[in-house]
């Protein structure tokens, strides 16, 4: 199967030097910074949430091919889906679409820093909007037990 390797190398190559969804959300109503210092990839999402809906998402920042890579892959699945629906997205939903299942352990965190951002702007809008503490810690959970 090395066409198809080779069909999903062009992909990253092809999404780190044009990423999809690049760029600034001016009015968002919530963004989110992390980076990953093993690497230097560091990336911001911005979002625009209306009704509990993505209408839009941004991201901006630098990284890796395979970080810019699946940022772009994320933001494109993310978009236009339910707050519920997002929380939902698993890093198997990005992996696969890049042919990144068997990634080695020390790459999987380029790939999923931009899962882990999205999460955690989500249980942030979602913690500012309610005031149950227990699934806020929830949320938490969720985006630091990705990897
Ligand atoms: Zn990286």
């Amino acid at each position: 199967m090395t066409g198809g390797v080779d069909i999903y190398h062009e992909m990253i190559v092809d999404y780190s030097r044009n990423p999809l969804n690049y760029g600034e959300i001016e009015n968002h109503d919530v963004t989110f910074h992390d980076s990953n210092p093993l690497c230097g990839d560091s990336i911001d999402i911005d979002m625009k949430i209306d009704e509990q809906k993505v209408t839009d998402i941004k991201f901006h920042g630098k990284g890796c091919a395979i970080c810019m890579a699946c940022t772009s892959v994320l933001t494109e699945i993310t978009k236009g889906k339910s707050l519920d629906d997002v929380r939902k997205i698993e890093k198997h939903d990005v992996l696969s679409e890049l042919g990144l299942e068997h990634l080695q352990a020390v790459r999987i965190k380029c790939a999923l820093l931009s899962l882990k951002v999205l999460k955690s702007a989500v249980y942030t809008y979602l913690g500012s909007n309610l005031d149950d503490s227990t699934s806020i810690d929830t949320l938490k959970a969720e985006a630091e037990n990705l990897y």
